[in-house]
């Protein structure tokens, strides 16, 4: 399957590029690109600041499996000693590994940014491929290597950027901005409002305050805003950056703001099967679902694409998830619960009738995209598996 040609799988980037300062913005890297729709949670006190995405969160007391993919030694061990200070504060451990399973593989080259996939996203992630780029180019100093590597494993632990903060009151310089992103990068108005002006919902704030001085925050140059605003580079943890990891990670007890989490494991290659008596197609998807956190709802489910990765048209609003053709289950998740699907037996089906997937039989054959999502309280959903894809061959008549 060619990613670029499968609309779930593109990679949304976000972020501020600014040329007038020689080291390259981050850019976090998002699975789904609903990630930040909005929605609207409880306001919880904190003395932290920062904003996080708490479904992304690892469960706290986690031994993170660290693997660089590149990188000499020397500057391995670096990125090590500067990364260690989150978990001074966060009940985190990175436990670096040459191989076998990884949670964060680190590409250290040059020219290819700065960016990570925020928090267990990493896990939705191939085995062989990065989830954090860091560009030794701008590794001129230490003090800005130490920046940069801070910055990249808060969004590996799950945190986003600073200035996406709801009540930043940042005021954008918006018409100079959009004249000289689209000179300087080619960004249309789109592209800025999305990856420049958009701030997130006021929830991931975790009802912390703005706080400019976090290591999540970018700079801004004066210019970028109508009252000369700005904010230099940060190169260290802010104290609202350790008391919100420390929140996030906590030795005892819950996290804050806690929202259900899940993690899937040993997912086996997806059984697609006839079913003659149905009329129809069976899967029996088998895995093992964690869930963590606090209770909540799920959905289970198959997505339908034609031979060029299409999703199938929906006509009828039935067997359709996100106006897709798609057969799917929900179910509710107990935290602290493991559960297993068509592990001993075939337990649990997902099924469609041929009229469903009608287009597709003239080609002979349909693809399917098991997923599974996570669904917030208002209603958001949140990608937390993606299966290799299958494909299933109509018999001939
Ligand atoms: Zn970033």
């Amino acid at each position: 399957m060619n990613k670029s040609t499968f609309p779930l799988m593109l990679l949304v980037m976000l972020g501020i590029a600014n040329s007038t300062i020689a080291q390259k913005a981050c850019t976090t890297l998002e699975k789904n690109a609903k990630l930040q729709k909005d929605f609207h949670s409880t306001h919880i006190d904190s003395s932290g600041r920062g904003l996080a995405d708490n479904y992304y969160l690892w469960n706290p007391g986690s031994v993170l499996k660290v693997k660089f993919l590149s990188g000499s030694p020397k500057m391995q061990e670096k990125v090590k000693s500067f990364a260690s200070e989150w978990t001074q504060y966060a009940n985190i451990k990175f436990q670096y590994v040459t191989s076998g399973a990884s949670d964060i593989r680190i590409l250290l080259a040059k020219d290819k940014g700065h960016n990570s996939y925020i928090g267990t996203v990493c896990k939705m992630i191939g085995d062989y491929e990065e989830t954090m780029n860091l560009d030794t180019t701008d590794f001129i100093t230490d003090l800005s290597m130490k920046g940069t590597v801070l910055h990249e494993f808060g969004h590996a632990l799950g945190l986003l950027h600073e200035h996406s903060n709801p009540i930043s009151g940042i005021q954008w310089n918006k018409d100079t901005i959009y004249k000289n992103y689209w000179k300087w990068y080619g960004w249309d108005k789109d592209q800025v409002d999305y990856q420049v002006f958009r701030t997130v919902a006021a929830s991931y704030t975790n009802g912390t305050t703005y706080d400019p001085v976090s290591i999540m925050h970018y700079s801004i140059d004066p210019w970028e805003t109508t009252n000369g605003y700005s904010v230099a580079w940060n190169y260290y943890l802010s104290s609202g950056d350790k008391s919100l990891i420390a929140a996030l990670y906590p030795k005892k007890g819950p996290s804050l703001n806690e929202v259900p989490r899940l993690s899937v494991s040993n997912f086996q290659k997806l059984n697609v099967q006839e079913n003659k008596s149905k009329k129809g197609i069976s899967l029996f998807p088998a895995f093992d679902l964690s869930a963590f956190g606090k209770s909540g709802k799920a959905y289970l489910v198959a997505e339908f694409y034609d031979t060029n990765w299409q999703p199938l048209a929906d006509s009828d609003g039935e067997y359709s998830f996100e106006d897709r053709v798609a057969a799917f289950r929900s179910i509710n998740t107990i935290p602290g619960k493991k559960t297993s699907y068509n592990k001993v037996k075939k337990d649990f089906e997902i099924f469609i009738p041929y009229d469903q997937v009608e287009t597709a039989k003239d080609k002979g054959v349909v693809y399917i995209q098991f997923r599974i999502v996570l669904q917030t309280k208002d209603g958001e959903l949140k990608d937390v598996y993606y299966a290799s894809p299958a494909a299933f061959s109509y018999s001939k008549p």
